[in-house]
């Protein structure tokens, strides 16, 4: 099937800094998000990769859904050709950082990146965020050319099990050793992503515990994501001043560090809030 024809709008919801979240319907009725993001020069698109997550991370909405299946690669093109037909602006970048866990859906997922690179993306502009499945990310550096995104979440086993269970089985040597295998290089560093839980992983002894683990890596960017509430998980966003002085202390350490602005928050587009709704009205 095209890939126009895979996918359709259930619903779009537009937030007052332009960020565009799409409620997307498959030919099979299921349903899954995601989002356009409008910065001063580029436009990012945020694709999913599967109907709900199997990886169960305690803080995320989609986990909280279970899975349901894999997108097919036209099925993820489609949510791309659909955001640019719809909002009628040229995307520049894209993240795998909608529902799913990419590396869960391998195959599909890199047809996919070879699709979007033959569109004239090219591999800088699209990135793959992974909990962390060692073999995967091995074989994702072998097989094409992309950024790496790590969800980090904590610098221990012991607290990092607890927010994404998957860590259980893949410790964060393992993960990291991975990590080291995949091509890094200047601008195409390891980026870390790490959801900043108020009272969970934002403490003085995480920034240091943070510090120590990310020396391993040489290459890296840190991008520190404060909590948006979603109702049912209890989890809490955390002060400004808190993700402030773990970004000084990371800086003063080195590492290039940015504290993702929440856009799109009163579209319920931002991190960890995607999840498809029960009831949504049709637009
Ligand atoms: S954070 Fe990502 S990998 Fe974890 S449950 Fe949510 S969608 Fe899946």
């Amino acid at each position: 099937m095209d890939e126009l024809l895979s996918v359709k709008v259930a619903h779009r919801a537009i937030a007052k800094d332009g960020t565009e979240k799409y409620l997307v319907e498959l030919s099979d009725g299921k349903r899954v998000e995601c989002v356009l993001i409008k910065h001063k020069r580029t436009v990012c698109a945020c694709l999913s990769s599967q109907v709900g997550c199997a990886m169960k991370c305690a803080f995320c909405a989609t986990g909280r859904m279970g899975f349901t299946r894999n997108l097919t690669a036209d099925e993820i093109v489609g949510q791309f050709d659909l955001m640019e037909r719809e909002s009628g602006v040229k995307i520049t970048n894209v993240v795998f950082m909608g529902m799913g866990e990419p590396l869960h859906n391998y195959d599909n997922v890199v047809a996919a990146i070879r699709a979007l690179q033959k569109k004239g993306l090219s591999w800088q502009k699209i990135t793959v965020s992974t909990v962390g499945l060692p073999e995967k990310i091995r074989q994702l550096g072998r097989d094409v050319q992309c950024k790496l995104a790590l969800s980090l979440h904590a610098p221990t086993d012991e607290l990092r099990s607890g927010l994404v269970p998957v860590n259980a089985r893949y410790p964060l040597r393992d993960v990291l050793a991975a990590c080291l295998d995949f091509p890094l290089r200047r601008k195409s560093e390891l980026m870390i992503e790490y959801v900043l839980l108020a009272g969970v992983n934002d403490g003085d002894e995480h920034t240091r515990e943070l510090i120590a683990l990310l020396r391993q890596i040489p290459f890296v960017v840190v991008n520190l994501i404060p909590y948006n509430p979603v109702e049912g998980i209890g989890f809490a966003r955390p002060s400004l001043e808190s993700a402030e002085a773990m970004k000084a202390a990371l800086i003063k350490a080195g590492f290039k560090t940015f504290i993702r602005t929440t856009k799109g928050i009163d579209a319920s587009a931002a991190c960890g809030m995607l999840s498809v709704k029960k009831k949504v009205v049709p637009a």
